[in-house]
């Protein structure tokens, strides 16, 4: 493959843990490992790196491969949480965007590019209307039903990933393969939107 062009991706499930990497251009690349864990877990005694090489080290090559080649410092961990949309999003003449209004899942890979999509509507809604509370409302009715639809698909893609039973993780194989084009299909109508 050619490590130069950006946006190519590729995502791992196995049972209870995921990986993924994306190239970013200029022969740069970020990855992801994401396993289940108890909320606010320390860094094992080993350290962050040798944990991943430990709990990866049977997976497609690359992916050892990848962790051995990222300085410890490089590592980043989070704990994730999920929370369903809820509104409203504000009151009077404040209101939030991005992760305050619908925080989510990365599982999708749509927070950063929702907050872009937000801070854009926001800017016409804003231009449209010289009241800022009407403004408001009308960005937060736009902006709604695209954000659940998202949060709530990351949320699902999140227990795809989280899944532990060896008869369930086979049958999300077959039902992945066998819902290749539907899978591919909205990930394109996804990406098509124009804020
Ligand atoms: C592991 C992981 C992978 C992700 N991958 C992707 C991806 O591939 N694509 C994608 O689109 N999204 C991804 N996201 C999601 C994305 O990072 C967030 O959705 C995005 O950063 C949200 O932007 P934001 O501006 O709403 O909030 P933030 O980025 O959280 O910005 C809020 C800022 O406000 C600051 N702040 C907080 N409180 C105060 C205060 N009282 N005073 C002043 N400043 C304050 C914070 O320090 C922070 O800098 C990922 C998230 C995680 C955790």
């Amino acid at each position: 493959m050619d490590w130069s062009t950006s946006g190519f991706i590729r995502e791992f499930f196995g049972l209870g843990k995921a990986f993924g990497f994306v190239t970013i251009g200029k022969g740069r690349m970020y990855w992801y490992a994401a396993a289940k864990a108890p909320e606010g877990q320390a860094d094992a005694a080993v350290g962050r790196k040798r944990e991943l090489q430990e709990l990866f080290q049977d997976w497609y090559t690359c992916i050892p491969e990848l962790i051995t080649a990222t300085d410890e410092a490089n590592i980043l961990k989070t704990d994730l949480y999920d929370r369903v949309p809820v509104r409203p999003w504000g009151q009077h003449n404040v209101t939030l965007l991005g992760d305050a209004a619908h925080p989510t899942l990365p599982t999708l890979g749509q927070g950063a590019c929702m907050a872009l999509e937000d801070a854009l509507v926001i800017t016409k809604c804003l231009l449209a209307n010289s009241d800022p509370i009407a403004a408001f409302q009308q960005y937060e009715s736009q902006r709604f039903a695209r954000t659940k639809a998202i949060v709530e698909q990351s949320l699902r893609s999140g227990r795809m990933g989280q899944l532990e039973n060896r008869v369930a993780v086979r049958l999300r194989e077959v039902l992945m393969k066998l819902m290749k084009r539907v899978i591919h299909n909205s990930f394109k109508s996804l990406h098509a939107y124009r804020a």
